[in-house]
């Protein structure tokens, strides 16, 4: 066995702990029958087991609803109602009473309602899917006797690394921060919503372990290192001195580089970088603010709904956008519409797509649901009055798509004056440049937008055609390969030209090799997750725009990723001479 594995860096910080290991997948199960004489039994067995995973559920929505909320609990009662149906519960017994042991009979039944859901005409149906998975694995697990692995079910200070395949949402909401102090899993890269989280719990993490789940065991200690991206099993007590050494050594650079906050990010030859902050949760809010960001250059919303069995309604987002908004007392906070679907999904998830990441998502459900959408206009429109708010429209590919948006924000604006509602009139709107689509055509965007905003993390894997959250692809998915960059390049040549803003708001930004590389392309505004502000900052006090420009220009025309980063890290170690600056950059 590996003593190190090796994964992707996702959220930064060192932790010593043991492993919980968490499978949380439909086990297979037997096809086995039963005789005559014990259908009696296996039906009692299967009553038994239904009762017990419905006080489970209880139990678990109780410490939820403490925990994240009484919305984030809704879903356990959702799961509960449907261990309560008639209909799924007389279908499993009457295969019980055709000899088909309960398991068996419970599994086939839930497969067939699964495929049923799935398939459904309702959307509000298909949303329901994962809560039958839940459902499906809560009671075979009850029924096979196999261990009970709710991530809840750990002591608080336990300080555990929470070891999964991957963490789906309704995971998510079951986290119990005081217990664990660490995630690994074994799917995912640093741009895929696991990571994405954890960074902004401030959790360390190292995703895309492939088998992790497979070479631990519960109860093993281990050293996770979030910013190396790995993780080493059964340290020794000098590997885990060093380590700790490390973890201190990290601290006290974060905290002088935190001396930056109140500093310019000007280069040396005098060009101006404005850095904002990418801000995930609205609890994020207050601390981002402390970093020394000039506004928020991309809040997320869709984390308000992943985790979630029902929507936000228009006063609780309003809610987190006003507390987002005024803790940034008046500078800019864009905010980005839900960008509900690929990996990122409400508890259920929406219908199993054959392939989600094309699929129905981000603008185009948003359009499609418009009902849904304008709550969500609405409450921007109305936290508006807290400060200078900007909307962002993301995986836009077609002016199309933003015509319908405003449109709608101007129905959004009608409502709300009928009902006599405070809010802003109107609001700038901006939308992300996430496509090939988006940069090439970004001169028909840009004259209906007053920004554009580049989301690398999906550029990258369109240009490429590399699904940024598997694994298995990681070494192929390359912010810098030159096509990537020619489309950042075009996209800014287009706002030089049409006079409008652009920025980056994907990973690139944050780390350090990769921001070198746009304010070469000439990008001027930066948004970096909370943590990379001081980083960042520090790079641009250190870096000349022109020696940025030269370097871009050679990445640009080399004829690969490797090759385009060779560039760029030559002149920039020529430029700064310091290696620190030659990390890709600490994650997060
Ligand atoms: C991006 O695609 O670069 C981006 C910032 O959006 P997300 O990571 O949320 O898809
Ligand atoms: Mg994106």
């Amino acid at each position: 066995m590996e003593r190190v594995l090796a994964g992707s860096p996702a959220s930064p910080g060192i932790v010593v702990g043991p492993v919980h290991l968490l499978r949380w997948e439909v086990p297979e199960v037997r096809h086995t029958l039963v005789a005559d004489s014990e259908i009696e039994g296996e039906v009692a067995r299967f009553r038994d087991a239904v009762r017990r995973a419905h006080e489970r559920l209880a139990q678990v929505g109780e410490r939820v609803a403490a925990t994240a909320g009484p919305e984030e609990a809704a879903i356990f009662d959702v799961q509960r109602s449907m261990l309560e149906d008639a209909e799924l519960r007389n279908a499993v017994e009457a295969l019980v009473r055709q000899n088909l042991a309960a398991e068996k009979a419970f599994d086939v039944v839930m497969l067939e309602w699964r495929q049923h859901f799935a398939r459904h005409a309702q959307p509000m149906v298909r949303e329901r899917v994962g809560d039958l998975t839940d459902v499906h694995i809560r009671v075979l697990t009850l029924l096979m006797d196999l261990p009970d692995h709710d991530p809840v079910d750990l002591p608080k200070g336990a300080g555990a690394i929470l070891v999964t395949h991957d963490l789906t949402p309704s995971l998510t909401v079951q986290l119990d921060r005081d217990a664990i102090a660490a995630i690994a899993t074994d799917a995912g890269t640093r741009t895929s919503h696991v990571a994405i989280l954890a960074r902004s719990l401030g959790l360390p993490a190292v995703v895309g372990l492939r088998d992790a789940t497979t070479q631990l065991r519960s109860g093993d200690t281990v050293v996770l290192d979030g910013t190396s991206g790995q993780l080493v099993l059964k340290p020794t007590q000098a590997e885990v001195q060093a380590y700790r050494r490390r973890a201190q050594q990290e601290a006290v650079e974060e905290a002088e580089l935190l001396r930056l906050a109140t500093e310019d990010a000007v280069t040396v030859d005098g060009e101006r970088i404005t850095l904002r902050a990418n801000v995930d949760l609205p609890e994020e809010a207050e601390a981002a603010a402390q970093s020394g960001a000039d506004g928020v250059g991309l809040m997320r919303t869709e984390f308000l709904v992943v985790g979630r069995a029902t929507m936000p309604d228009e006063e609780e987002q309003y809610r987190a956008y006003a507390r987002v908004v005024e803790a940034f007392g008046g500078r800019p906070v864009v905010i980005r519409t839900f960008d509900i679907g690929g990996d990122k999904l409400p508890v259920g998830g929406f219908p199993s797509e054959p392939n989600p990441f094309l699929g129905w998502r981000a603008i185009r459900m948003c359009l499609d649901q418009p009902e849904l959408f304008k709550v969500q206009l609405r409450a921007l429109l109305r936290a508006a009055l807290h400060g200078d708010v900007r909307i962002m429209l993301p995986l836009v590919v077609s002016v199309d798509e933003v015509r319908a948006a405003r449109v709608l924000l101007h129905e959004a604006s009608v409502e709300l004056a009928a009902r006599g509602v405070p809010h802003a009139p109107t609001l700038v709107l901006g939308v992300m440049v996430e496509t090939p689509a988006a940069a090439v055509g970004a001169d028909t965007l840009a004259g209906e937008v007053s920004f554009l905003s580049v989301g690398t993390n999906d550029l990258v894997q369109y240009t490429l055609a590399v699904d940024r959250g598997n694994a298995n692809l990681a070494s192929r998915y390359t912010p810098l390969h030159p096509a990537v960059l020619r489309l950042i390049r075009r996209t800014v040549e287009v706002g030089a030209q049409s006079g409008v803003d652009v920025s980056v708001c994907g990973e690139m930004a944050s780390q350090t090799l990769m921001a070198f590389a746009l304010v070469g392309l000439g990008v001027r505004t930066l948004s970096v997750s909370p943590r990379s502000v001081p980083l960042v900052k520090r790079l641009m006090r250190a870096i000349s725009a022109a020696i940025a420009r030269e370097a871009a220009e050679a990445a640009m025309t080399a004829p690969t990723a490797v090759a385009a980063e060779q560039q760029l890290r030559q002149r920039l170690y020529a430029a700064v001479g310091d290696a620190a600056y030659l990390h890709a950059g600490l994650p997060g």
